[in-house]
Protein backbone atom coordinates (compact mmCIF):
# COMPACT_ATOMS: atom_id res chain seq x y z
CA UNK A 1 0.00 0.00 0.00
CA UNK A 2 0.99 3.57 -0.56
CA UNK A 3 1.67 5.93 2.51
CA UNK A 4 -1.56 7.47 1.22
CA UNK A 5 -3.34 4.42 1.26
CA UNK A 6 -1.57 3.65 4.99
CA UNK A 7 -2.94 7.25 6.38
CA UNK A 8 -6.39 6.31 4.87
CA UNK A 9 -6.70 3.28 6.97
CA UNK A 10 -5.15 4.77 9.80
CA UNK A 11 -7.57 7.70 9.79
CA UNK A 12 -10.43 5.14 9.18
CA UNK A 13 -9.39 3.34 12.20
CA UNK A 14 -9.41 6.32 14.26
CA UNK A 15 -12.78 7.27 13.14
CA UNK A 16 -13.88 3.42 13.86
CA UNK A 17 -12.67 3.35 17.32
CA UNK A 18 -14.34 6.93 18.08
CA UNK A 19 -17.36 5.89 16.75
CA UNK A 20 -16.98 2.68 19.15
CA UNK A 21 -16.26 4.55 21.97
CA UNK A 22 -19.22 7.08 21.43
CA UNK A 23 -16.48 9.99 20.54
CA UNK A 24 -16.03 12.99 17.67
CA UNK A 25 -13.28 11.94 15.33
CA UNK A 26 -12.44 14.82 15.35
CA UNK A 27 -11.62 15.01 18.74
CA UNK A 28 -8.20 12.85 17.84
CA UNK A 29 -5.71 13.73 15.76
CA UNK A 30 -3.42 11.83 14.08
CA UNK A 31 0.33 12.44 14.61
CA UNK A 32 2.28 10.73 11.81
CA UNK A 33 5.58 9.85 13.13
CA UNK A 34 8.11 10.33 10.74
CA UNK A 35 11.73 9.12 12.19
CA UNK A 36 13.73 7.24 10.15
CA UNK A 37 11.73 8.22 7.20
CA UNK A 38 12.60 10.54 4.46
CA UNK A 39 11.40 13.75 3.37
CA UNK A 40 10.28 12.86 0.55
CA UNK A 41 8.05 10.35 2.60
CA UNK A 42 7.04 13.13 4.65
CA UNK A 43 5.80 15.10 1.06
CA UNK A 44 3.69 11.93 0.35
CA UNK A 45 2.03 12.17 3.70
CA UNK A 46 1.48 15.66 3.29
CA UNK A 47 0.09 15.27 -0.18
CA UNK A 48 -2.53 12.97 1.22
CA UNK A 49 -3.61 15.89 3.68
CA UNK A 50 -1.68 14.68 6.60
CA UNK A 51 0.42 18.33 8.07
CA UNK A 52 1.56 17.15 11.73
CA UNK A 53 4.68 15.11 12.23
CA UNK A 54 6.47 13.42 14.54
CA UNK A 55 10.38 12.84 15.05
CA UNK A 56 12.72 11.76 17.65
CA UNK A 57 16.49 12.59 16.92
CA UNK A 58 16.65 16.13 16.56
CA UNK A 59 19.66 16.03 13.47
CA UNK A 60 17.68 14.15 11.61
CA UNK A 61 14.79 16.24 12.27
CA UNK A 62 16.17 19.77 11.61
CA UNK A 63 17.51 18.20 8.33
CA UNK A 64 14.11 17.34 7.11
CA UNK A 65 12.45 20.35 8.75
CA UNK A 66 14.80 22.94 6.56
CA UNK A 67 14.48 20.66 3.38
CA UNK A 68 10.70 20.79 3.46
CA UNK A 69 10.54 24.70 4.28
CA UNK A 70 9.01 24.96 0.46
CA UNK A 71 5.97 23.30 1.72
CA UNK A 72 2.87 25.76 1.82
CA UNK A 73 2.85 26.72 6.10
CA UNK A 74 0.46 25.22 8.49
CA UNK A 75 2.92 21.82 8.94
CA UNK A 76 3.13 21.12 12.33
CA UNK A 77 6.51 19.69 13.82
CA UNK A 78 6.10 17.35 17.03
CA UNK A 79 9.10 16.73 18.75
CA UNK A 80 8.50 13.30 20.61
CA UNK A 81 11.74 11.60 21.43
CA UNK A 82 14.26 11.85 24.73
CA UNK A 83 15.69 15.06 24.68
CA UNK A 84 19.24 15.77 26.22
CA UNK A 85 20.08 19.66 27.53
CA UNK A 86 22.65 20.05 24.91
CA UNK A 87 19.99 19.56 21.87
CA UNK A 88 17.29 21.70 23.77
CA UNK A 89 18.46 25.20 21.46
CA UNK A 90 18.08 23.59 18.30
CA UNK A 91 14.40 22.05 19.53
CA UNK A 92 13.21 25.28 20.77
CA UNK A 93 13.90 26.91 17.50
CA UNK A 94 12.41 24.02 15.04
CA UNK A 95 9.22 22.89 16.63
CA UNK A 96 6.10 23.65 17.77
CA UNK A 97 5.24 20.59 20.19
CA UNK A 98 7.44 18.39 22.65
CA UNK A 99 6.03 15.44 24.16
CA UNK A 100 8.24 14.24 26.35
CA UNK A 101 8.86 16.34 29.28
CA UNK A 102 10.21 14.68 32.18
CA UNK A 103 12.52 16.93 33.84
CA UNK A 104 12.31 20.47 34.83
CA UNK A 105 15.63 21.64 33.68
CA UNK A 106 15.01 20.47 30.11
CA UNK A 107 11.77 22.61 30.12
CA UNK A 108 13.64 25.21 31.47
CA UNK A 109 15.93 25.40 29.09
CA UNK A 110 13.46 25.20 26.02
CA UNK A 111 11.48 28.02 27.92
CA UNK A 112 14.15 30.09 27.78
CA UNK A 113 15.63 29.72 24.48
CA UNK A 114 12.61 29.52 22.44
CA UNK A 115 13.43 32.55 19.87
CA UNK A 116 11.45 35.82 20.14
CA UNK A 117 8.65 36.41 18.04
CA UNK A 118 7.49 32.77 18.05
CA UNK A 119 4.46 31.36 20.29
CA UNK A 120 4.76 29.38 23.61
CA UNK A 121 6.14 26.04 22.71
CA UNK A 122 3.33 23.28 23.26
CA UNK A 123 4.40 20.61 25.74
CA UNK A 124 3.24 17.37 27.49
CA UNK A 125 4.83 16.11 30.41
CA UNK A 126 5.87 12.26 29.66
CA UNK A 127 4.50 9.72 32.49
CA UNK A 128 6.37 6.59 33.28
CA UNK A 129 2.89 4.84 33.73
CA UNK A 130 4.12 0.96 32.88
CA UNK A 131 6.36 1.42 36.36
CA UNK A 132 9.34 -0.15 34.61
CA UNK A 133 13.30 1.22 35.61
CA UNK A 134 14.07 1.61 31.89
CA UNK A 135 11.10 3.61 30.38
CA UNK A 136 11.48 7.10 30.46
CA UNK A 137 8.91 9.77 32.21
CA UNK A 138 8.40 11.11 35.28
CA UNK A 139 7.01 8.50 38.17
CA UNK A 140 3.09 9.37 38.62
CA UNK A 141 3.31 10.59 41.82
CA UNK A 142 5.52 13.38 40.43
CA UNK A 143 3.49 14.43 38.12
CA UNK A 144 1.74 17.19 39.53
CA UNK A 145 4.69 19.23 40.51
CA UNK A 146 6.58 18.85 37.57
CA UNK A 147 3.14 20.15 35.73
CA UNK A 148 2.77 23.23 37.79
CA UNK A 149 6.39 24.04 37.43
CA UNK A 150 6.06 23.74 33.70
CA UNK A 151 2.43 25.35 33.46
CA UNK A 152 4.65 28.61 35.22
CA UNK A 153 7.41 29.16 32.63
CA UNK A 154 6.96 31.71 30.41
CA UNK A 155 7.06 30.71 26.90
CA UNK A 156 5.82 27.18 27.31
CA UNK A 157 2.28 26.11 27.46
CA UNK A 158 1.55 22.95 29.08
CA UNK A 159 -0.92 21.08 26.85
CA UNK A 160 -1.18 17.71 28.68
CA UNK A 161 0.43 14.52 29.61
CA UNK A 162 2.11 11.78 26.82
CA UNK A 163 3.27 7.92 27.56
CA UNK A 164 4.86 4.72 25.83
CA UNK A 165 3.29 2.02 28.32
CA UNK A 166 5.16 -1.04 27.70
CA UNK A 167 4.34 -3.50 25.13
CA UNK A 168 0.92 -5.67 25.98
CA UNK A 169 0.11 -8.69 24.41
CA UNK A 170 -3.12 -9.39 26.30
CA UNK A 171 -5.96 -7.22 25.05
CA UNK A 172 -7.67 -7.64 28.48
CA UNK A 173 -4.52 -5.21 29.97
CA UNK A 174 -4.39 -2.98 26.88
CA UNK A 175 -6.66 -0.44 28.25
CA UNK A 176 -5.19 -0.06 31.64
CA UNK A 177 -1.85 2.50 31.89
CA UNK A 178 -4.23 4.43 29.50
CA UNK A 179 -6.92 4.75 31.72
CA UNK A 180 -4.03 5.26 34.52
CA UNK A 181 -2.91 8.09 32.01
CA UNK A 182 -6.43 9.54 31.50
CA UNK A 183 -6.88 9.82 35.34
CA UNK A 184 -4.30 11.96 36.26
CA UNK A 185 -4.86 14.39 33.41
CA UNK A 186 -8.31 14.71 35.09
CA UNK A 187 -6.45 15.23 38.56
CA UNK A 188 -4.27 18.28 37.43
CA UNK A 189 -7.62 19.84 35.32
CA UNK A 190 -9.51 19.53 38.78
CA UNK A 191 -6.18 21.02 40.36
CA UNK A 192 -6.45 23.81 38.52
CA UNK A 193 -3.99 23.52 35.37
CA UNK A 194 -5.79 23.89 31.99
CA UNK A 195 -4.79 20.95 30.05
CA UNK A 196 -6.61 19.17 26.69
CA UNK A 197 -4.10 17.00 25.55
CA UNK A 198 -3.74 13.27 25.96
CA UNK A 199 -0.87 11.83 23.56
CA UNK A 200 -1.18 8.00 23.93
CA UNK A 201 -1.89 5.76 21.68
CA UNK A 202 1.03 4.23 18.95
CA UNK A 203 0.44 1.86 15.72
CA UNK A 204 -0.59 -1.21 17.64
CA UNK A 205 -2.29 0.38 20.51
CA UNK A 206 -4.02 2.80 19.31
CA UNK A 207 -7.78 1.27 19.56
CA UNK A 208 -7.16 1.00 23.51
CA UNK A 209 -5.66 4.51 23.68
CA UNK A 210 -8.82 6.21 22.06
CA UNK A 211 -11.44 4.16 23.88
CA UNK A 212 -9.67 6.02 27.29
CA UNK A 213 -9.51 9.18 25.92
CA UNK A 214 -6.87 9.87 23.67
CA UNK A 215 -6.97 13.25 21.99
CA UNK A 216 -3.27 13.13 19.99
CA UNK A 217 -2.28 9.37 18.48
CA UNK A 218 0.95 8.88 17.63
CA UNK A 219 1.54 6.52 14.60
CA UNK A 220 4.94 5.69 12.29
CA UNK A 221 4.82 2.21 11.03
CA UNK A 222 0.89 1.32 10.38
CA UNK A 223 1.41 4.59 7.90
CA UNK A 224 4.95 4.87 6.69
CA UNK A 225 5.73 1.34 7.51
CA UNK A 226 8.20 -0.80 9.37
CA UNK A 227 11.49 1.40 9.97
CA UNK A 228 14.69 -0.52 8.60
CA UNK A 229 17.42 1.47 10.53
CA UNK A 230 18.15 3.29 13.66
CA UNK A 231 19.57 6.63 14.15
CA UNK A 232 21.34 6.97 16.78
CA UNK A 233 19.93 9.99 19.13
C1 LIG B 1 8.44 5.83 17.18
C2 LIG B 1 7.42 6.39 18.12
C3 LIG B 1 6.04 6.27 17.86
C4 LIG B 1 5.48 5.52 16.67
O1 LIG B 1 5.48 4.15 16.91
P1 LIG B 1 4.82 3.11 15.87
O2 LIG B 1 4.73 1.87 16.66
O3 LIG B 1 5.76 3.02 14.71
O4 LIG B 1 3.49 3.65 15.49
C5 LIG B 1 5.18 6.86 18.75
N1 LIG B 1 5.62 7.53 19.84
C6 LIG B 1 6.93 7.67 20.12
C7 LIG B 1 7.34 8.42 21.32
C8 LIG B 1 7.86 7.10 19.27
O5 LIG B 1 9.17 7.22 19.56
Amino acid sequence: MSIAEQLHAVRQRIAQAAAQHGRAPDTIELLAVSKTFSADAIRDAYAAGQHAFGESYVQEAVDKISTLADLPELVCWHFIGPLQSNKTRQVAAHFDWVHAIDRLKIAERLSEQRPVGLPPLQVCVQVNISGEASKSGVEPDQVAALAHAVAALPNLRLRGLMAIPAPCDDPAQARAPFARLAALAQALRADGLDIDTLSMGMSDDLDAAIAEGATLVRVGTAIFGSRTYATPV
